[in-house]
């Protein structure tokens, strides 16, 4: 009786403790590989995660056309197999807990993920989430409410999973979406993003999975005058994060149409706080290097967005301080919220200054936000926005195989390619050789033998997918 006592309360201290040691060693070898430049007091990698990760060559194919489109030319001759996907993401999952520890965000991309049968994407997260992953299925968002039914619950009815994630990528250069097959704009994508997300709603009632939805959009110089109406228009649909990619020279080269060049981060960072209604300080956390990510979280309360931090206010950056040094190795997403609580406690007690932190930050935020406001608008919309800028192939290219050699150049333009490669935020795995590459490493440099390839492992029987036609093959005349 003394010992089953003894050993409940040994594995009550174990799932209490606050900080699990393999991610607390993982995000400290993370730190130490970061590059110095990289090392700023908001940087994220190491302080409170490794990084996102992603999957590639487990289901190249996509049934819309995207003009750019960041996969090589062959992708879209390899057929969807469930069973390569599902053991190729188990294996790549496998060695990124080896190599990254045991916990990420990880994102199921590649061609269309809603091509996969239900049951194997299903089975592809589950692979993600046995690895410690936390999934989020990357899909153009032109999916019928039945396929998401499916993938929710298995064929016994039974749900499949507390909670499921989505990015949604919407824009005009996305061509055969049924009902627009060729938008005129973004505005006109705006029922597009309503219903997707009204599906998600829809599942979360009908079935009780928790769901998240990203909005991802590839911004030109042809767009990008549209960015703010697009963070406007969809900021009360339900998406969790906006997240716009600047188009690079990368992938497909039929589909380059315009000077990518053209549009800087400035310019694409400025439109978004335009739509916002407020300047964006992406400096107070950062995600390796701001010349590839910038990020800002806050909420909105009403009509107006809030920041998560003042980075104007020294007490709040030290609120992120304290928070990266007592709670950075936490996982806020995947632990269950009894036990979080607990864990939560037993840091407030060993260190009563984070309870003082923390009461201090909510009394600023309280007051920036306004009572009157908060006991108007009651809801609180938790709403982030990111740019993540890829690198043009080109570049890439030269400046992997420098790192190759352990050279670097003196090239600026090679040169910050090198430095970004080697604070790379977002990693890909390959079993085959043991190594994890960045992910413009793995579009830019590894994409094409390994499309090529997949041809011939997996070629296409057919081109017709559900009774619709397959926009890869109606791509705008120009893009040959
Ligand atoms: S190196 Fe490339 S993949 Fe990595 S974070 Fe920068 S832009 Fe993204």
């Amino acid at each position: 009786m003394t010992w089953r006592v003894v050993s409940m309360l040994r594995r009550l201290e174990c799932v209490t403790r606050p900080v699990d040691g393999d991610f607390a060693a993982a995000m400290r070898r993370r730190w130490d590989d970061l590059p110095p430049h990289v090392k700023t007091p908001g940087q994220v990698l190491g302080r409170h995660g490794v990084g996102c990760e992603g999957t590639h060559g487990v289901f190249p194919k996509c049934n819309l056309a995207c003009t750019p489109c960041y996969h090589s030319r062959d992708a879209n001759q390899v057929r969807v197999d469930g069973g390569h996907t599902v053991a190729n993401v188990e294996a790549q999952m496998a060695l990124l807990r080896r190599v990254r520890g045991p916990r990420a965000h990880a994102q199921l991309i590649g061609g269309e993920v809603s091509l996969l049968d239900p049951d194997d994407h299903a089975a592809a997260l589950a692979a993600m989430r046995q690895h410690g992953r936390e999934p989020m299925s990357f899909t153009h968002g032109d999916v019928d409410y039945a396929y998401l039914r499916r993938l929710a619950l298995g064929p016994d009815g039974k749900r499949r999973f507390d909670r499921l994630s989505f990015a949604a990528h919407f824009d005009m250069f996305m061509f055969g979406r049924r009902g627009i097959a060729r938008p005129g704009d973004e505005r006109s994508l705006n029922r597009y993003r309503a219903e997707f997300t009204a599906k998600l709603r829809r599942l979360r009632a009908e079935t009780g999975v928790r769901t998240f939805a990203a909005h991802n959009m590839t911004v030109t110089p042809a767009n990008l005058d549209q960015v703010a109406d697009v963070v406007r228009d969809s900021s009360g649909m339900g998406f969790g994060m906006f997240s716009f990619q600047p188009a690079a020279f990368v992938g497909d080269s039929r589909r380059w149409h315009e000077d990518y060049r053209d549009v800087d981060s400035d310019a694409v960072w400025e439109q978004i706080e335009r739509g916002v209604g407020t300047k964006l300080d992406y400096r107070i956390f950062e995600h390796g290097d701001v010349r590839c990510n910038r990020v800002a979280y806050g909420f909105w309360v009403g009509d107006r967005w809030f920041p998560v931090l003042d980075g104007a206010d020294r007490r709040d950056l030290a609120v992120r301080d304290g928070f990266f040094r007592h709670l950075g190795a936490f996982d806020f997403a995947g632990t269950p919220v009894p036990q979080l609580a607990a864990q939560l406690t037993r840091v407030a007690v060993r260190r009563p200054q984070t309870v003082v932190l923390a009461v201090g930050w909510l009394v600023r935020a309280v007051r920036r936000v306004g009572i009157r406001r908060l006991a108007r608008c009651r809801r609180v919309r938790i709403t982030s926005y990111v740019m993540h800028r890829f690198m043009d192939a080109a570049d890439v290219t030269t400046a992997w195989d420098l790192m190759q050699r352990g050279q670097s150049s003196d090239d600026p333009r090679i040169r910050e390619t090198v430095e970004r490669l080697s604070a790379c935020h977002y990693a890909m795995a390959h079993p085959e050789d043991g190594t994890v590459v960045p992910a413009c490493v793995q579009h830019s440099v590894l994409d094409p033998g390994e499309n090529a390839q997949l041809r011939r492992l997996l070629p296409i029987v057919q081109v017709r997918t559900g009774g619709r036609e397959d926009a890869t093959t109606m791509e705008r005349p120009t893009c040959e």
